[in-house]
């Protein structure tokens, strides 16, 4: 039968975006096109919640907007810190590095968080020009609270880049009331479209930056300063062109936004966290661990699970997908084989959870784990009501 797709992105799409895709391709300077790109624009600022915000959508993968945020931001010599909680993390330290950063990375300890403490005591040691950190990392499910690192940041003079790839549009953000410089996404997870587009909305204090740099951007395809004029004259409903948008992506981004804004982002956001917390619930009702140490930094678009003692990876996922179900192996290299995780993202409806842990209870069993059949759907079903 047709599986469902229950990994942390590409997650499953809504009809209307999908037969976005599929619409004849227009001209990027169509002013059919021009409204469209205009219009999702402005409804990026309404879910980052950044009225005063810059959005620029540019091709590329989630990896393209960090490297577009680091190349803007960054010149040869500066400080950057990386607060880490996982395998992003990680990547961001390559990133920065690659344009001269010199970077210091706080690693959290698999499943934690690190303190503010040690943010604070990290951030008095030498002016940073940047911080970045995950808001929720896909490797470990791991949440981290944005607002006091954004003050922290304030406080200390720091640009703020947060890595909302698998956070936007399925945890709360509040950009502009919290003074994130930087909150950047792609388009396959919570957003709601298919892959390939670089989501990112930046302060005025990042562009600010930007226009004081005394280097060239050393990335042509990243540079702003290609991009803004694009941007603007797209808010503006005005034809330009640097690089060809693409054009059909951009329309399923309109379509997806359009039914996240009008579902309501608060009522999208409540829903992620309604459901994570019953499924949660319910994979420890037959005593599985999630990697988050704690429930209150337990990321709502994803969770990760370690199988239980003798339960092998590829076996387990290879009974979920019998049952046409489809769930993410491990991103740590160091653990790699120990756990499996379950986006739960977007469109997400308690059905498909239902679903999911019918087979998670199904392919248990039939890797040598021993409970009470039925249990996670009872805690999940109970928790619900
Ligand atoms: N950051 C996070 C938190 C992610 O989950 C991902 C993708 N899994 C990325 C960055 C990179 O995004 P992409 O794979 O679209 O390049």
């Amino acid at each position: 039968g047709r599986k469902l797709l229950m990994i942390p992105g590409p997650i499953e799409f809504e009809p209307e975006v999908t037969r976005a895709m599929g619409i004849e391709t227009t001209s990027h300077v169509a002013p059919d096109f021009i409204e469209s790109f205009g219009n999702a624009l402005d409804l990026m600022k309404d879910v980052w919640k950044a009225p005063a915000g810059q959005p620029f959508v540019v091709a590329g993968s989630g990896t393209l907007a960090m490297d577009m945020a680091a190349a803007n931001l960054i010149e040869a010599g500066d400080h950057a810190l990386v607060i880490s909680t996982g395998y992003f993390g990680k990547r961001y330290r390559d990133i920065l590095l690659r344009y001269g950063a010199k970077v210091t990375v706080l690693s959290a300890a698999i499943g934690d968080v690190i303190s503010l403490e040690e943010i604070e005591e990290e951030l008095k040691q030498k002016q940073y020009k940047l911080l970045t950190f995950t808001h929720v990392d896909t490797s470990t499910g791991v949440l981290v609270a944005p607002e006091p690192i954004a003050l922290l940041a304030q406080k200390y003079k720091v640009l703020s880049v947060m890595d909302g790839v698998c956070s936007v549009a399925g945890e709360a953000i509040k950009q502009d009331d919290w003074g994130l410089d930087v909150v950047l996404t792609a388009s396959q997870k919570a957003v709601g479209v298919p892959p390939g587009l670089a989501l990112l909305v930046a302060s005025e204090r990042a562009l600010q930056t930007w226009k004081n740099r005394k280097t060239l951007v050393p990335n042509y395809y990243a540079d702003w300063g290609n991009w803004l004029p694009i941007m603007k004259a797209y808010q503006e409903r005005k034809p330009s062109y640097f690089g060809t948008p693409p054009v059909n992506l951009i329309l399923a981004l309109e379509t997806s936004l359009k039914i996240i804004t009008s579902e309501g982002i608060q009522k999208r956001i409540a829903k992620h966290m309604r459901l994570a917390t019953a499924f949660r619930l319910a994979v420890a009702s037959i005593g599985l661990k999630i990697l988050p140490k704690n429930e209150d930094y337990a990321a709502n678009t994803l969770t990760a699970v370690y199988y239980p003692i003798g339960v092998q990876d590829a076996e387990f996922r290879k009974a979920m997908s019998d049952r046409d179900i489809i769930v993410a192996g491990g991103l740590l290299p160091e653990i790699k084989t120990t756990y499996f995780r379950v986006g739960h993202m977007g469109s997400v409806s308690e059905k498909d959870l239902v679903a999911t842990l019918s087979a998670i209870e199904y392919a248990l069993s039939q890797t040598g784990y021993a409970f009470e059949i039925g249990t996670t759907l009872k805690t999940f079903q109970q928790k619900l009501q």
